[in-house]
């Protein structure tokens, strides 16, 4: 399908290998034109991945791992007598959502010829674009903060990235990588305008069997959340879906910058993080305006859970033989937390919960 880079702010159009605007800086956005497609992609055998939806996607060639298709588990909640389905991303390649967004950056990097790969991490993107570099053959260097989980550190060593490390959080290391991309021309991944196309996919997965009154999910820099919004109104556009759920974007206590600007109806301030879901561990959250919006687009909330209620959402899931590390069980934590207080308004509710991570070795 035809694009254009766009910024969010200016409305500039940008270069195809630009990942800010170069008038203002902004964040930038793939725009579509949409009528030069005349219907939506259908499965077929040939497909690898994510492939599938390469016709909604800006790139010509995808070079996959088999991420995506991740698999939907539906489980009866008997407290609340409402079924969940949990859309378990722990089954992609390197063990989390992210390498849906890492097929895309990284057959952009190919497609633009880029020399070196440079990304920003709390340690799982890290990892994606680390292990799909390796197998494409483009030179990576993740910056990570020297205070990142170590099991994390040492997967993405393991996939002979250079590792340069920061003083500091996610964003110290952002800016790092950033000011490192430009200076020596490597291509940038990390949480842009690319990155998010790949996100998209989960809720195209989703939708395209079933549908749901609510969804829930973890937010960090909110690449997943709003790519997640960004999907749905594409098959809105293209009548696959008649409704949106409405999305219920979850924070952790120790690192809820997105959801006090919610709460308080006010622009996102920078919080030092301090939780055990180091996977969601931002203090600046990228799409954080782009996910408010989406919130109040479905009528969907932002809320907050606790470490504890973290351990718990991880052990609850144990039960059900679902594994998740803290960030990618803050979904469920979610859930639980919201269902509590909003139990009456759920009867004969379709529920999914994104079960976005398992990556590391967690130990209380
Ligand atoms: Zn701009």
């Amino acid at each position: 399908m035809d694009y254009h880079i766009v910024c969010t702010k200016c409305g500039y159009e940008n270069g195809i290998g630009s990942f800010r605007c170069i008038k203002c800086k902004s964040i930038l956005e793939v725009e579509y034109n949409y009528n030069s497609l005349e219907e939506w992609p259908r499965r077929t055998k040939k497909d690898v991945g994510i492939s599938r939806y390469i016709s909604l996607l800006p790139i010509t060639k995808i070079f996959s791992l088999k991420e995506g298709n991740t698999p939907i588990r539906c489980y009866l909640d008997r407290k609340h007598n409402i079924k969940i389905d949990f859309k378990i991303e722990t089954h992609n390649p390197t063990r989390t959502f992210k390498d849906r967004g890492s097929a895309i950056e990284v057959s952009k990097a190919i497609e633009l010829n880029a020399k070196k790969i440079v990304c920003a991490s709390t340690g799982n993107m890290g990892l994606s674009i680390a292990r799909y570099s390796k197998r494409f053959g483009v030179g990576c260097t993740i910056f990570i903060s020297r205070n990142a989980n170590k099991d994390k550190i040492n997967k993405i060593f393991a996939e002979n990235a250079e590792i340069r490390y920061v003083n500091g959080d996610f964003n110290s290391a952002l800016r790092e990588a950033e000011a490192y991309a430009k200076k020596s021309g490597s291509f940038l991944c990390g949480d842009y305008h690319y990155r998010k196309e790949g996100q998209k996919t989960i809720a195209y997965e989703l939708f395209d069997k079933n549908t749901y009154d609510y969804v829930f999910m973890p937010l960090g820099n909110g690449t997943l959340f709003s790519g997640f919004y960004k999907g749905l109104v594409e098959m809105k556009r293209f009548k696959l879906i008649k409704r949106l759920p409405k999305i219920i974007a979850i924070q952790s206590e120790g690192c809820m910058p997105l959801v006090n600007a919610y709460i308080h109806n006010k622009s996102i301030a920078y919080e030092k993080p301090n939780t055990i879901a180091d996977a969601i561990a931002v203090g600046y959250p990228t799409f954080g305006m782009e996910s408010i919006s989406a919130i109040k687009a479905t009528h969907g909330d932002a809320l907050f859970v606790s470490d504890k209620q973290i351990v718990d959402a991880m052990q609850a899931l144990a039960d059900k033989n679902i594994y998740a590390e803290p960030g990618g069980a803050v979904g469920y934590a979610g859930f639980l937390e919201y269902i509590n207080k909003n139990a009456g308004t759920f009867k004969k509710k379709r529920v999914c919960v994104i079960i976005t991570g398992n990556n590391e070795s967690y130990k209380s």
